[in-house]
């Protein structure tokens, strides 16, 4: 993996909301400030970063620059979820599927903004209604009420075997542990691509596309 200068890891902390990225990197440093270092038990120093989201470009280059990246969703309306998805698909595929996703929460917080699936109007929802039936108040839709990261998985296609982490706004150790989680997703992948060795030699692609021996 790229290390930087001072040999640390360098994280890229992405968020439709830049404010939220701007709190988990104040939560790590102590401090507000846009970039910072902080100890992490089994990694060592890493390096955060909140990337501008605009112009696209500079972001995508800092992102692909970095060792891993954290995506921080709060709020999972259609808008909000928008501007995530945008500046997924702005990403390189192979760096893509290294972003972890992270839901923050206030503490205490039960209940997250989300929208309705048919009219598009953002509702607050409780979590203890998850997968009860319910009728958008706007325009009447009956539909089942998703738990958060199951609506998360949806949106970004991530297997029911891939982790969402839950960050807590302003609690160290789940910003810890969600840097924990991206570094391994992202290194996992890595490291099965060094190991795989595919052999080619008894293969010959005749000129209809199919294989002769
Ligand atoms: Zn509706």
């Amino acid at each position: 993996m790229a290390e930087n200068m001072n040999g640390s890891l360098v994280a890229a902390i992405l968020s439709p909301q830049p404010e939220i990225a701007q709190t988990f990197v104040a939560t790590l440093c102590g401090a507000d400030v846009p970039k910072g270092q902080v100890q992490v038990s089994g990694l060592g120093g890493v390096v955060v970063e909140v990337p501008p989201i605009e112009p696209l470009e500079v972001m995508v280059e800092h992102v692909k620059s970095a060792d891993f990246s954290v995506m921080l969703l709060r709020f999972v309306d259609d808008a909000t979820l928008e501007i995530a998805l945008a500046i997924m698909r702005a990403l390189p595929p192979n760096v893509q599927s290294a972003v972890h996703i992270a839901i923050v929460r206030e503490q205490g917080e039960g209940e997250f903004k989300m929208s309705c699936p048919q009219c598009g109007q953002k509702l607050m929802i409780k979590d203890a209604l998850a997968f009860r039936r319910t009728q958008c108040p706007r325009c009447k839709h009956p539909f089942t009420i998703p738990g958060q990261a199951d609506l998360v998985r949806r949106k970004f296609l991530i297997p029911q075997e891939g982790t969402v982490s839950r960050v807590l706004s302003g609690d160290v150790e789940s910003c810890l542990n969600a840097l924990r989680v991206a570094h391994r997703q992202s290194g996992g992948r890595r490291a099965e691509m060094k190991s795989t060795t595919m052999r080619l030699d008894s293969l010959i692609i005749d000129n209809a596309g199919g294989t002769i021996s």
